[in-house]
């Protein structure tokens, strides 16, 4: 089966997917609170946030709200890449109440999907955007004591690179916008390098 065929059937999973209790919530009696991935099949890096918020479930798509605009302008201003280069994806698959941080129950319930994404899509590297997602995929602690630092998957067997999430609450920041920045110039060097050197 092709690449967009698995993928499609993996959403369909994923939308109809209740193994929590966050799982088929809505969002104003209309929108589901069950958000997949961009489906960006022919992406070679694969990027992994924490859980969709509002804008995301209005959209059926991870990162178009205030976070993903403020990625898709860093991106493209410091490694001149676009969005549509990037296979983009979430730790925990659905709207939390009130936007809490996932339980570490919901990030094991959701495990299977990036499991097989990875395997479906087979990426070069997978980025990850704040502490849940680097948790995730390296199964190390400390998003503050690791980030800008590319480190090896045990379990997928690839390169990581672990960015800070780029909430308004980080990037408001300057210092943390300054790191964040920092970081995307070193990925910048960790790619040119052949995602070698960790
Ligand atoms: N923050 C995330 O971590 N993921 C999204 O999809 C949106 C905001």
């Amino acid at each position: 089966m092709d690449k967009i065929k698995q993928l499609k059937a993996l959403k369909a999973e994923c939308l109809a997917c209740r193994r929590c209790n966050i799982g088929g919530q809505t969002l104003e009696g209309k929108f589901s609170g069950n958000v997949f991935s961009n489906m960006n099949c022919d992406a070679e890096f694969l990027v992994v946030g924490q859980n969709p918020g509002s804008e995301e479930c209005r959209q059926g798509e991870p990162f178009v709200g205030v976070s993903g605009k403020m990625f898709d302008q860093l991106v493209e201003e410091v490694l001149g890449m676009k969005r549509s280069m990037f296979y983009i994806s979430n730790t925990v698959r659905c709207l939390t109440p009130g936007n809490r941080k996932p339980t570490s129950e919901e990030v094991n319930n959701c495990h299977n999907f990036l499991d097989r994404e990875i395997e479906i899509l087979n990426p070069k590297i997978v980025i990850t955007l704040g502490g849940p997602a680097f948790e995730q995929v390296t199964g190390l602690h400390g998003i503050m004591k690791h980030h800008g630092k590319p480190e090896f998957s045990p379990r997928y067997k690839i390169p990581v690179f672990p960015l800070l999430h780029p909430s308004p609450i980080n990037l408001n920041d300057p210092k943390k916008l300054e790191l964040f920045v920092a970081d995307l110039v070193k990925l910048e060097e960790f790619i040119k390098r052949g995602l070698r050197g960790f």
